[in-house]
């Protein structure tokens, strides 16, 4: 559940679905580490996760999210989404 504006600067308190935007991602990630490939450590299932991120009014005006297989969540300014402004990481 989201409660809270995804900017780490912001952190306004969601209260009605109505204002902002939110950010829905479906993750699916595979632990395979550097070592995995000697001991044939291929056969994991991966792991699905469906996360949800809100942008406050104020934020959404100006801001969008991406989120990077390496580097995870990024606010990005709207109109200039090859900008970085800030990273997040998702917890
Ligand atoms: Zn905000």
């Amino acid at each position: 559940m989201v409660t809270n504006c995804a900017n780490p600067g912001c952190k306004s308190t969601l209260r009605s679905f109505a204002e902002g935007r939110f950010f829905h991602f479906d993750i699916v990630s595979v632990s395979v580490s550097a070592g995995d490939a000697s001991t044939g450590g291929f056969d994991e299932q991966p792991q699905r996760q469906n996360i949800d991120y809100w942008l406050c009014g104020d934020c959404s005006a100006s801001l969008s999210l991406v989120l990077e297989p390496v580097r995870g969540l990024k606010l990005v300014p709207l109109g200039n989404a090859s900008a970085v402004s800030k990273s997040l990481t998702a917890d």
